[in-house]
């Protein structure tokens, strides 16, 4: 008889400290480069993913979703919130954590915090989709909204997309402050901004990554040139849209998974027959991505659960051959499988 879990029975885990550890262990631009080709790898084999609009449940102030997926082989999930005004009380806007398991026998294989591989995985997305899509000989990267994802975002674009120069905006100006000095610290080229307007002057590439749960006007058609690339992240939400819809019109719109988008991201505020192009068709060649120099096209990105997936199949990777996990016993193991009340009473025995 044992009452000790055996180690197949064991899930490793990874909370907040040991993902650190680990992201220091490789080195933060190396994981956000290998992430973005994970991302990239997993986007080009769509078909092969179960694909639902995430579960959400809205509350005044926020949001809490569940983000499902599986390939066939694994299987993972994700729970997220998103509620802007927590910063006001300390708190965060965005937290998660999740799950990876084995279709084979439905057993976890990973269970891990994933506030930080949420920031690790967006920042890959709009890699993935910025590399694909942005003008030839771009430098220069506006920034606005220098909240928790901000430096992120700024880093996959340098490591990935070369954009070396970024420009910042946010509505608080110890926002900005932060993330300018967090980014010089990193070798970037910082210019701060007293206005989204200035941010983006003479940038390549937009990222508006701003949180207000309303319909938000961060960019006017006006602050937007011919040939520039957006990626509008913040706008994730009903109700939640970060872009004039003017805007909209001007541009090609790119998207994950269309059922989602329409329903959270920036098209909210178009017709369900507005045409879009989903991002994976653009990295399969199946559909045009960029076509001329003047060209507006905007990545229209709301996090779909195929890049959690993304993010904690190169987790477990990356845990392998180091001592950056614990195993924990949350999987019951009695030694007879159907015997679960016959392992519940020897527990008892062992107790008095
Ligand atoms: P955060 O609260 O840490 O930062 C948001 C920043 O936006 C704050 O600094 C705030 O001052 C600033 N801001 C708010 N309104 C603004 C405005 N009008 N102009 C300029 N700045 C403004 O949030 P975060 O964790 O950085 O997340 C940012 C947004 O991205 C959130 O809306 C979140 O839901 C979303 N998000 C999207 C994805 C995705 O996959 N698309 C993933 C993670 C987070």
């Amino acid at each position: 008889m044992t009452l000790m879990p055996s180690d197949k029975a064991l899930v490793p885990f990874v909370s907040v400290n040991n993902m650190m550890r680990l992201i220091h262990q490789i080195g933060l631009e190396e994981c956000l480069a290998r992430m973005t080709e994970q991302v990239e790898r997993d986007f080009r084999r769509w078909p092969a993913f179960d694909k639902v609009p995430r579960v959400a449940s809205h509350s005044e102030i926020g949001v809490i979703e569940l983000m499902p997926t599986s390939d066939g082989l694994r299987y993972a999930f994700k729970y997220v919130n998103g509620h802007p005004v927590n910063t006001k009380s300390g708190l965060q806007t965005v937290t998660a954590f999740g799950l990876l398991a084995d279709v084979a026998t439905g057993y976890p294989l990973l269970l891990t915090e994933m506030t930080l591989l949420t920031a690790l995985r967006t920042a890959a997305t709009s890699a993935v989709a910025t590399r694909a899509l942005m003008p030839a000989g771009a430098e220069v990267h506006a920034l606005i909204g220098n909240g928790a994802q901000s430096e992120f975002q700024a880093l996959a674009q340098r490591s990935v997309n070369g954009l070396g120069r970024v420009r910042l905006f946010d509505t608080d100006a110890g926002a900005i402050a932060r993330c300018a000095r967090n980014l010089r610290a990193a070798g970037l080229e910082v210019t701060e901004c007293g206005s989204a307007e200035a941010a983006v002057e003479g940038a390549h590439v937009i990222t508006t990554c701003t949180a207000d749960k309303q319909y938000a006007t961060i960019l006017t058609d006006n602050m937007v040139g011919a040939g520039i690339h957006i990626n509008a992240i913040g706008g994730d939400c009903p109700g939640k849209t970060e872009l004039h819809r003017d805007i909209l019109l001007r541009s090609d719109i790119f998207v994950e998974f269309p059922e989602q988008t329409r329903i959270e991201g920036e098209i909210q505020q178009l017709g369900d027959d507005h045409p879009v192009t989903e991002l994976w068709q653009v990295l399969e060649g199946a559909a045009p991505g960029r076509r001329d120099a003047r060209q507006i096209t905007l990545f229209d990105g709301v996090g779909f659960a195929t890049e959690d997936f993304s993010a904690l199949c190169w987790l477990l990777e990356a845990i392998e051959g180091r001592d950056c996990h614990e195993m924990l016993d949350i999987i019951a193991d009695p030694d007879e499988p159907r015997d679960l009340y016959g392992m519940l009473m020897r527990a008892g025995a062992g107790e008095s």
